[in-house]
């Protein structure tokens, strides 16, 4: 039964942050701040130090809550924050599990969710991270319930998120700073959606038998 690696997650997202980095932060330059590439990138460099150093004797709902916190504390901007209540929501959502297999990603990544819309109180359709990480955790959910691999399920997770990252261009910023453009918000992707495709197809380079 696959599973998926925490470390080799954090591995594979810092990995993905920092090769598109540029991307996110010009995606964040027309509608926010221009600070989102290296927002994610200092935060996930600490998370993956965090984790070599710290992160050994710990079983994988730790490693996330400790990957969380490292998020919050390194990242000003929203994201960290947002992220970073994500992923202690889903270490807690994990308890004392040994591995981090199908229906426990289900459950974390719904809990990670849940997390982000709690902070943010962002729906689908304000145009944020929530828009690409809602249809992404439905995906997940429904393959592991109708009993596909794991690795399929990321694949269907992926595919969900890079839609839903790609159906905030049209839409109109509600929360965060883009909001604040009103109408000249419309015809950009949402940068955190973007980076939420990153970091959810590095699940499926995390994957472990
Ligand atoms: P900041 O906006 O503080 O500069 P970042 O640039 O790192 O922080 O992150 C911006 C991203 O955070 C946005 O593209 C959006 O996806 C996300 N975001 C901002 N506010 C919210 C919110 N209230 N709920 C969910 N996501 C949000
Ligand atoms: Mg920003």
């Amino acid at each position: 039964m696959s599973t998926v690696s925490v470390n080799a997650w954090m591995d594979e997202a810092c990995a993905a942050v920092v090769a598109d980095a540029d991307r996110l932060t010009e995606l964040d330059s027309a509608i926010g701040d221009g600070d989102h590439g290296n927002n994610l990138k200092r935060g996930f460099r600490a998370v993956v130090e965090a984790l070599a150093t710290g992160g050994d004797d710990l079983v994988p709902g730790r490693r996330l809550i400790l990957a969380g916190k490292t998020l919050v504390s390194k990242v000003g901007g929203a994201s960290g924050p947002l992220w970073g209540t994500a992923l202690r929501r889903a270490g807690r959502s994990m308890g004392d599990a040994e591995a981090l297999e199908g229906p426990a990603l289900a459950d974390a990544l719904d809990a990670a969710l849940a997390g982000i819309v709690e902070l943010g109180a962002a729906q689908v359709g304000d145009k944020t991270m929530v828009d690409a990480l809602t249809p992404a955790t439905q995906a997940l959910r429904a393959a592991v319930e109708a009993g596909q691999p794991l690795a399929d399920a990321i694949a269907a997770a992926t595919e969900a998120a890079e839609e839903g990252a790609r159906s905030t261009i049209p839409l109109q910023a509600r929360k965060g700073r883009a909001s604040y453009l009103g109408e000249r918000s419309i015809g950009h992707e949402d940068p955190g959606a973007a980076s939420t495709v990153l970091i959810i197809s590095a699940l499926g380079r995390a994957l472990e038998d």
